[in-house]
């Protein structure tokens, strides 16, 4: 039998310290650990560095050692780079789970607490409402309406009813709550649920892939092919010029390592990994990785307008009863009217703490209930007074559906019905009105009265919650019948401050925000209006003026529509599917169970973090810590920002590549000695590509992204203009290291001072086009390039390693390379700048004219 105390006051928190440590988190299997050492052998999982390998020590046999032993190093450095950037993704995404990891609301301490659902332990009493997901294996002790959906266990997917203390009483770990609250007994905890017994932990963070990785592997086995194909004429040529076989063979390969940018995936999903911890900061907890590339395509965000857009801080202003509007600040005395508290106070889903003196403190909740009670009460200590006059003996609850809640209440030895919900639904079950203690007949006169009354408050962007009740005859199924209606309350829920400039900042960027909320048309259009989401009432249309559209209509007239007000969760699905038809990329909150299948909809599922459900979290792609529209803005223009770093280092990487491949390839087709050598080529892969690139992920916005239109869905990431860029910058990097080779021979210099002229001119052109990718508008001169610390320490460290190999004694015999003069560095800064200092000029010039 259970211990009575724990059933009221629940386990103290040293207690449940205590059994933690003794039996164990709440958890199916052991997390596996990264295994560093598997991350690092991952990195050699490349059937061209095997080559390169083999071919390394084959020649080392024959020739070189020192040559063989510096390339074997180079290829371990990059393995280490690729392992470090790996493990890092690997532990951010681990970080990630973590944190959006089940929680499970308990209570301890005499207090309902959320906690990790991990840190559950037996006999904890968990509080269970629609929409969560059971956190282990329990015994319902209190029950209103409780219905579970078992279909994970079972595969039946009709909602099954439980009971306390009845052989239907046991609900299991994993299933989910459909509808009514309950509270119940943990029995089973980790492996010893019903789900361990079966099954592997429900995964709290989805993995998918990436459709921009996809496509870049797919790009880059492309490349793969030309790139094998270029080396194969640059070591046919070579030998039939007469250089060693062995020689070119390895040249061959080294290029082919060197040119593949086998890196472009991995460096995707660091980035967007950074990116995912970017979001966190600004409150936006990403579930699904490919959510920050989708953001950035944003068209359309579909906002639930309760805590999201407003600040759900709920207070009554006035209340109307008997044919009079009163308001709560106001001069005039509001006479008592015991049934209205009564109504709106007990029925009421509020939790108490009246250990409090404070009212405020006291009550946790619903703020739209918290709000009803604070009306009627200063005190705890009042309230606590009226509730203990009566019992609750049932109860049908709220939800968005039904937009209404009742209660069947014990006064004593008499049974009494007490009812809220939106007007409109109130008064359709109305039969009377009470007046000046004498029931009337509820009729058309009264009715228009009433409903006079609710357009005045709506307009003030109140929110309407209507009372009434039912003295006699009562049983469960008539309770919500024949009502006597009571009054109205109008609650005003003041819009969030900083939402009207991210909806600003929405519409520059080409986003449309939209309203969609359970909330009465004028109140919604109120709200609206001073957000600036909407400016005429023909741009609200109710959840009833949908249902009588046709598909058809519903598509010609949705552009035109910024409020869905009196909508049930139902009407969401229709309302993404349409916006979706329409080729917008969508972005939708959500919060109760009945949101989710809309939320999965989306590009973009939101849920919240405050006030979500489970069922919904699970569903969204992104969960708003702190349900607040500024942060879906923000997480929007993260997202646009971490697309464009996407860009930025796809270009810098394959231009760099491109300008690698061409140098040699154009040398060939020249028919001169190759202009560097395979050790030489792996130097540039080592010190230019991996960490610029890896910095230009980070790389700070440096136009304003949110100027733009949002970018279309499907557009390949070398749209507007990309793939010109890189084709010629690259070429043009190939043609000046080419000819900075071609000048000192030309001049007579010997071949290892020509080769140490190429390699310097083909990386510093690189660590200078590094800082031209930046930008994609704005030309050097115009951008401030200053503004990535990791770029420019990454820079110069590429520079410091470049001037050891050619100035230390030791490395210039391993690299063969030769301390260069200073009429020689002039050639060097001349092939390397040249371009980009043309370019910028030309596009100096050309944005002054626009101007
Ligand atoms: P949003 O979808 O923007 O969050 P909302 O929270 O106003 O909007 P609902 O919670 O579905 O939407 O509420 C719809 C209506 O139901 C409200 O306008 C109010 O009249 C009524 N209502 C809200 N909360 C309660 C409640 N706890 N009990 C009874 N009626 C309620």
């Amino acid at each position: 039998m259970l211990n009575e105390r724990i059933e009221r006051i629940g386990l103290s928190s040293r207690e449940a310290e205590r059994r933690l440590k003794k039996y164990g988190h709440n958890i199916l299997e052991k997390k596996k650990k990264i295994s560093a050492l598997k991350i690092f052998l991952s990195q050699f999982n490349d059937f061209i560095v095997w080559v390169l390998i083999i071919a390394t020590i084959i020649s080392g046999f024959i020739g070189e050692k020192a040559d063989a032993i510096t390339i074997l190093i180079i290829v371990v450095m990059n393995a280490v780079l690729g392992f470090i950037q790996e493990f890092k993704t690997e532990k951010s995404l681990e970080a990630l789970k973590e944190l959006a990891a089940p929680t499970a609301k308990v209570i301890r301490d005499n207090t309902i607490k959320v906690i990790n659902a991990e840190d559950l332990v037996l006999d904890d009493i968990v509080v269970l409402e629609s929409g969560d997901r059971v956190p282990a294996d329990c015994v319902v002790i209190e029950n209103s309406n409780l219905m579970v959906d078992e279909s994970l266990l079972t595969g039946e997917s009709i909602g099954v009813e439980k009971n306390t203390y009845s052989k239907d009483c046991n609900i299991y770990m994993g299933t989910i709550v459909l509808t009514g609250r309950g509270k119940a007994q943990v029995v089973q905890t980790g492996m010893s649920t019903e789900m361990g017994k079966i099954a592997g932990m429900l995964q709290s963070i989805q993995e998918e892939k990436s459709p921009l990785k996809e496509k870049l592997a797919f790009l880059g086995k492309i490349l793969v092919i030309i790139c094998i194909a270029i080396c194969f004429i640059v070591t046919l040529t070579g030998i039939a010029r007469g250089q060693g076989k062995y020689e070119m063979f390895l040249l061959g390969v080294s290029l082919a390592v060197a040119a593949i940018p086998e890196g472009l995936p991995a460096i995707v999903t660091v980035s967007l990994a950074l990116g995912v911890s970017k979001m966190l900061k600004r409150n936006a907890l990403i579930r699904k990785l490919p959510a920050v590339e989708t953001l950035g395509c944003t068209s359309i965000i579909c906002s639930d307008k309760t805590g999201t857009l407003t600040q759900n801080k709920m207070t009554v202003k006035v209340l109307y009863f008997e044919n009079n509007t009163y308001e709560l600040d106001g001069k005039k005395e509001i006479p008592e009217n015991t049934l209205l508290k009564k109504a709106f106070v007990y029925c009421n889903d509020c939790n108490f703490d009246f250990k409090e003196m404070n009212i405020e403190k006291s009550l946790f909740g619903d703020p739209t209930e918290t709000a009803l009670i604070k009306a009627f009460f200063n005190k705890s200590s009042q309230l606590k007074d009226f509730l203990s006059k009566s019992k609750r003996v049932y109860d049908k609850p709220f939800n968005s559906d039904r937009k209404m809640m009742s209660v069947i209440m014990k006064e004593g030895v008499k049974e009494t019905v007490y009812v809220k919900g939106a007007p409109e639904k109130i008064i359709a079950k109305c039969k009377y009105i009470l007046l000046r203690g004498e029931l009337k007949e509820f009729n058309d006169y009264y009715k228009r009265k009433v409903e006079r009354a609710v357009e005045n408050m709506s307009y003030k962007a109140l929110r309407c919650i209507a009372a009434a009740y039912k003295p006699r005859n009562i049983t469960k199924n008539n309770m919500e019948e024949n009502l006597v209606f009571l009054g109205v309350a109008g609650i005003i829920d003041p819009p969030r401050r900083e939402v009207k400039d991210a909806v600003l900042k929405c519409k520059i960027a080409g986003i449309r925000p939209v309203m969609i909320t359970g909330d009465h048309k004028n109140t919604a259009y109120a709200i609206g209006k001073e957000l600036e989401i909407c400016e005429k009432q023909s741009q609200v249309i109710s959840g009833e003026e949908l249902d009588n559209l046709t598909d058809k209509r519903l598509l010609r007239i949705i552009d035109d529509v910024s409020i869905f007000a009196r909508v049930s969760p139902k009407h969401k699905l229709r309302i993404v599917k349409a916006f979706k038809e329409k080729g917008n990329v969508v972005a939708m909150t959500g919060d109760g169970v009945n949101d989710a299948p809309a939320v999965k909809e989306s590009d973009i599922g939101i849920s919240m973090g405050v006030s979500g459900t489970d069922v919904t979290k699970e569903a969204s792609s992104m969960i708003l810590l702190d349900d607040n529209f500024t942060t879906i803005v923000s997480a929007v223009e993260e997202g646009r920002v971490i697309y464009n770093n996407i860009r930025k280092f796809i270009r810098y990487l394959l231009s760099c590549n491109l300008g690698e491949v061409l140098t040699m390839f154009l040398a060939s087709l020249l028919y001169l000695e190759p202009p560097m050598l395979p050790i030489q080529i792996l130097f540039v892969n080592l010190a230019t590509d991996g960490l610029p690139a890896i910095a230009l992920g980070v790389d700070p916005a440096s136009e304003n992204v949110m100027l733009d239109k949002p970018r279309y869905k499907k557009e390949s990431i070398f749209a507007r203009g990309l793939k010109e860029k890189i084709l010629i910058r690259g070429s043009l990097i190939g043609i000046c290291t080419i000819l900075a080779f071609i000048v000192g021979k030309w001049w007579g210099m010997n071949l290892t001072t020509c080769r140490t002229l190429a390699l310097s001119t083909l990386i510093i052109s690189q660590l200078i086009h590094v800082f031209e990718c930046k930008s994609e508008k704005h030309s050097l001169f115009e951008i401030n390039i200053f503004t990535n610390w990791y770029l420019i320490g990454s820079v110069f460290i590429s520079l410091i390693l470049l001037l050891l190999i050619i100035y230390l004694p030791f490395l210039q015999k391993i690299f063969h390379t030769v301390a260069l003069k200073s009429s020689q560095w002039f050639i060097v800064i001349f092939f390397s700048g040249i371009i980009t200092f043309i370019n910028s000029v030309y596009l100096l010039i050309r944005h002054k004219k626009e101007k």
